[in-house]
């Protein structure tokens, strides 16, 4: 196999080998200069480097190009322009120029856009992000681009990114040029997603409305066998899955995504992939290429992929584990304990940063991962709670808190720690196994941060990450660029922020209904819902964070407000209504049916002889008819409570109207419909049940 990856990895990429090779040296060199240092890209440069992508791209045959991009909707978006071109005598050539390459236009008006392109001008523009490799995906030369307004205002996911990863590298460097070293040029966010997903069978999936509509079920009653088992877990792959992995593996090998790692996950038809870690950038736009190959070969399987966060009630639901580091140019991950005082008051430092910035953003990276379907599972029973809290393992905790007392780590030493003098003390890797409940672990190298969900893009998250750890590297710098006595004050300042932020530090189990307690009197932040996140998008020190760092303009926060609100709404909007049909085509004609079949075995029954006493049918019947009635109801109060949300205007006030009026009236209508499911037979309930879902990949 090992052959194959060899053959294959890449071979869709116009990566840095293509480029070394296809390039003339100078253009080369001008463009590894823009990807390295992020310097402008010259028109005479990006002229050669579009003929030859081009050529390339039409060997490997491809006939069109797309800008392809990240709208604010979490999705990628693409519009295909073909190379061919009229040449003016009946005949065609094939062109794509280095203005082609590096600006679009895709009328592209219909994204959200928060209000922005109403301000300013109605079309969008697209730019090439030189930092991340181009590619073909059937038959189309793909080119990462930003997506923005005429007034420069970014109308996509990956601006910010790339800003918010310029800001931390400014503040990395000048944090490590106080450690001495004059090397290192630029420090890198890594990324590795971990992406959870769930694979049933095309039948199943054709037959349910919700799913089809939704993503996720909105109607079933628990099936007999659940995950209380866990026997799926690390359990044997099923053949068809394995052979819809093998294509999987190799589509993404092509992309040069290594994908590693490859297993069942807890509930049944659940699984996890997972690819090697890359520059943020990059990692998210392969999981974003990840995702949607995912969905692309389960249909040539004749299965579905559910990437939503919660498929079904009661199952576990989907995450993305972003693991997360820092590195720099000259290969050294950062956030790696080293073997020497100064490396250990470097680690420690970054590790503190991380430590603040978790702490005093902690709303910020809620709002990063909320979205109507990972409500459904943050605070749930298998996900992180929605509080975030930090685990650092009971040794790092333990070294921390020496520090913080100035105690010895350990009581055979004779002296107490001091940053920068000492060498900490070896502590072994807390496995991410052995805490699986924090929302945000540190493991070993890197932090693994478990609460975005399975189908949203990881850019807001990591935007969040590193535009806090960049001002908390920053605040550092600037006290210490400042200090007479280095050591002295690195170690004051390591105490300092362990004694204000200490907090945020939790290592026990975060499901534990006395965790909620505890934070709250911790005075941790418990945002439950998308709406009482997003209430705090727009808070002073938010908007400040980001204005210091050029990563949102409050303008361009205000969007990212409103569109998050819009979506919420939007998105509930629609599951009610697919509720809504499904109660009223659907379920209760079926269950009235059902009744009168009750009814007439009764009637017929009775005719035979006065004596049979047809228990069962009468029982049953009467449970059914109080529950039609229950269900009916409901399903007219979801109904005119709909009607009423068509007259509130303010964004926030309909969000938080969903929240506390829609999404209960959907639960009330659920409750009765699950309750008759158990009760019927199995060719009267109209959808397919949990059980025939999740264990229809056999
Ligand atoms: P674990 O099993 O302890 O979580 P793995 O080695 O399986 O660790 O890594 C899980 C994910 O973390 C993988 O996607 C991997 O590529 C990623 N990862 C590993 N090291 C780093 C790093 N320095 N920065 C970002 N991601 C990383
Ligand atoms: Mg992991």
């Amino acid at each position: 196999m090992n052959d194959k990856v060899t053959e294959l990895f890449g071979t869709m990429v116009f990566n840095d080998e293509v480029m070394q090779k296809r390039l003339p040296k100078d253009t080369y060199k001008a463009l590894q200069r823009t990807i390295k240092e992020g310097l402008p890209l010259e028109s005479s440069v990006a002229a050669v480097v579009a003929n030859t992508m081009k050529d390339w791209a039409i060997e490997k045959g491809a006939t069109h190009y797309t800008h392809w991009f990240q709208p604010m909707t979490g999705v990628t978006a693409e519009k295909h322009d073909g190379f061919i071109s009229p040449t003016g005598n009946g005949k065609v050539i094939m062109e794509f120029s280095g203005k082609e390459l590096i600006q679009g236009e895709p009328d592209a008006s219909s994204f959200p856009s928060g209000g922005l392109r109403a301000t300013f001008e109605a079309r969008g523009y697209t730019a090439w992000d030189a930092t991340s490799y181009a590619f073909i995906k059937e038959g189309v030369l793909c080119i990462p681009t930003v997506f923005c307004s005429y007034g420069g205002e970014s109308l996509d996911q990956k601006t910010a990114l790339l800003r918010s990863m310029e800001a931390i590298s400014k503040q990395a460097v000048r944090v490590l040029r106080l450690f001495g070293n004059t090397e290192v040029r630029s420090v890198k966010t890594t990324v590795g997603p971990e992406q959870e997903y769930f694979l049933i069978d095309r039948d199943v999936f054709d037959k349910r409305k919700d799913l089809l509509y939704t993503g996720r079920t909105l109607f079933g009653s628990r099936p007999p066998k659940g995950q209380e088992l866990d026997d799926h877990y690390f359990g044997a792959i099923k053949p068809r899955v394995r052979e819809y992995m093998r294509e999987l593996n190799r589509e993404l090998w092509t992309f040069g995504i290594l994908a590693k790692t490859e297993h069942n996950e807890v509930a049944p038809a659940q699984h996890e992939l997972a690819p090697i870690f890359t520059t943020t950038n990059q990692a998210v736009d392969q999981n974003q290429l990840t995702m949607e190959l995912m969905q692309k070969i389960a249909r040539k399987h004749h299965m579905v992929c559910l990437l939503h966060e919660k498929p079904f009630a009661g199952v576990n639901g989907s995450g993305k584990h972003n693991n997360w580091s820092l590195s720099t140019d000259t290969g050294i991950n950062l956030l790696e304990p080293g073997d020497t005082p100064a490396e250990n008051a470097q680690f420690l430092l970054f590790l503190c940063a991380v430590i603040k910035a978790v702490d005093e953003y902690q709303d910020l990276l809620r709002i990063s991962v909320a979205s109507p379907g990972n409500d459904h599972r943050l605070g749930a029973n298998e996900a992180p709670p929605a509080i975030i809290s930090m685990f650092l393992g009971d040794e790092l905790s333990d070294i921390l808190k020496a520090i913080e007392n100035d105690e010895k780590v350990d009581p055979r030493q004779k002296e107490v720690m001091r940053i920068g003098v000492h060498t900490l003390p070896r502590f072994c890797r807390d496995t991410t196994d052995r805490n699986r409940t924090s929302p945000f672990a540190f493991t070993g190298n890197k932090f693994e941060f478990r609460m975005p969900g399975s189908a949203v893009s990881i850019s807001c998250a990591n935007t969040v990450l590193n535009t806090a750890v960049a001002e908390e590297l920053k605040q550092f710098a600037d006290d210490l660029e400042g200090a007479g006595d280095f050591e002295d004050a690195i170690h004051k300042l390591i105490q300092r922020v362990i004694t204000e932020h200490k907090r945020i530090i939790f290592n026990g189990d975060g499901y534990d209904e006395s965790w909620i307690r505890e934070a709250e009197k911790r005075g941790l932040m418990n945002l439950r819902t998308t709406p009482d996140a997003v209430a705090h998008l727009m808070d002073e020190k938010n908007v400040k964070l980001f204005e210091e760092h050029k990563v949102f303009s409050p303008t361009e926060l205000k969007a990212r407000y409103d569109v998050r609100l819009e979506n919420y709404s939007k998105v509930l909007n629609i599951e009610a209504l697919t509720m809504l049909d499904m109660a009223n085509k659907d379920i209760l004609p079926a269950m009235s049916a059902y009744s009168r079949q009750l009814a007439e075995a009764c009637q017929q029954k009775s005719a035979v002889s006065g004596d049979i006493d047809c228990v069962y049918e009468k029982e049953i019947l009467r449970k059914l008819s109080a529950m039609i009635t229950a269900m009916y109801k409901a399903s007219k109060k979801l109904e005119e409570d709909l009607l009423n949300s068509k007259s509130i205007e303010d964004l926030a006030e309909l969000a938080a109207y969903f929240r506390d009026v829609i999404v209960p009236d959907m639960t009330a209508l659920r409750v009765p419909a699950d309750e008759m499911e158990t009760l019927v037979s199995a060719q009267a309930w109209p959808y397919p049940s949990y059980g025939e879902i999740l264990f229809s990949v056999q």
